[in-house]
């Protein structure tokens, strides 16, 4: 038999049976009057989360295609870019510029604070000839559960000439972001995190400064030119070549649900489970990797119990409870395991987490109180 699953990892996340259903519909012809207007409808509702008035260009690909397009319409060949590396995809910025021959100055931090604006204040101070062309950064790392502080680094490169691109995949919507008030020139986000979609799109923003250096980058891109889905959306509402239709009428469907659940209140939503979580873990005598002041509303990276494994931490919560939790990423896969909770999540998934999370450690033999998890959700559930 196969048995409804509980999907509490950062991405895919739960796709609601409202957007199911419009994934489900017949076909359409891309190059239809009808289906320019669901793509300037999704183009404008997803301008309104971003919070800004910049170019937002739909490209059919996952996240990291975002990624990509965001260094190679923009950077050059030599030129020099700045990365904050804190987590497994900040490191991807630094191998994507790589790919394309910049000359990449990693600030590197410890894995679970956030990254350090006085660091990059000093980087940026001292490129008195003004060499730095782009400045990345990650809104909510997904790989230790850290949100950044994305006015403070921004702030720290003050009026320098660099464009400043944020990864804000995992966090845009859930994760309050400003893209034009915060002066953010190229933000990247994707379907599957929490749009509440299957992966396969993505969605990036330019301003008028990322535009400029854009007229003059050497770098080679077709799929992924930005002034190709620019021409076609500003003449058209179109876009160069086939889109995935199908996930961009769901991505209309799910952006009504965020609409009508309205933003601030689904940004409060995954406080209140961020909430839970920390403290049912905390309950259990366990150590969110991140500290409070800078915990991601995303997902919650715990530091795996002494002599537990964190293969079977998440193996059990698969095979014996259908619920699925992922380990970490790249150097501390072995050392953290990691519960997502964001997008289509709800309390009585959490409690289900929560209570089989109690199960399983107290099963592999961590010895942990069943029930006291539970407990601390119940009250914080209570309250709210
Ligand atoms: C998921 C994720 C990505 C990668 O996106 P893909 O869709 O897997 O290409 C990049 N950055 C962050 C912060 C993510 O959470």
């Amino acid at each position: 038999m196969n048995e409804k699953q509980i999907l509490m990892i950062p991405g895919p996340t739960s796709i609601p049976q409202r957007v199911m259903n419009v994934l489900g519909n017949p076909a359409m012809g891309h190059r239809t009057d009808e289906f320019s207007a669901i793509i300037k409808d999704v183009t404008e509702k997803l301008k309104k989360i971003y919070r800004t008035e910049n170019d937002l260009l739909l490209l059919s690909a996952s996240g990291t295609g975002s990624m990509e397009a965001a260094v190679c319409n923009f950077v050059s060949p030599g030129d020099k870019v700045v990365v904050m590396e804190n987590g497994y995809f900040s490191n991807r910025w630094a191998n994507i510029n790589r790919v394309f021959g910049a000359e990449v100055q990693v600030i590197e931090g410890a894995w679970g604070v956030p990254a350090d604006p006085k660091a990059l204040a000093d980087v940026i101070a001292a490129d008195k000839d003004k060499r730095v062309k782009a400045v990345f950064v990650t809104l909510n790392e997904t790989s230790t559960g850290v949100t950044h502080d994305i006015p403070a680094l921004r702030n720290a490169c003050g009026d320098h000439p660099a464009i400043f691109v944020v990864d804000a995949i995992s966090g845009m919507g859930v994760v309050p972001l400003e893209t034009d008030a915060w002066k953010l020139d190229v933000v990247v986000s994707g379907s599957q995190k929490a749009f509440m979609l299957p992966p396969g799109l993505s969605f990036i923003s330019v301003s008028p400064k990322a535009w400029a250096l854009h007229k003059e980058c050497k770098s080679p891109s077709f799929y992924f030119s930005l002034s190709a889905a620019k021409k076609e959306y500003d003449d058209k509402s179109s876009t160069p070549y086939t889109p995935a239709a199908n996930l961009i009428s769901g991505l209309q469907e799910s952006l009504l649900m965020l609409e009508e659940e309205g933003l601030e209140n689904v940004q409060a939503r995954h406080r209140s489970y961020r909430s839970m979580i920390r403290a049912a873990v905390k309950a259990l005598g366990l150590t969110p990797l991140a500290d409070d002041a800078y915990a991601s509303t995303a997902v919650t990276a715990v530091v795996k119990p002494e002599g537990l494994q964190v293969k079977k931490i998440v193996n059990t919560m698969k095979d014996k409870y259908n619920i699925v939790i992922v380990g970490g990423q790249g150097k501390s896969s072995e050392d953290i395991f990691r519960i997502g909770h964001l997008g289509y999540v709800t309390k009585s998934d959490i409690l289900a987490t929560v209570a089989s999370l109690e199960m399983t450690l107290t099963e592999l033999g961590y010895p942990c109180a069943l029930g006291k998890g539970v407990a601390a959700v119940q009250e914080i559930m209570l309250k709210g």
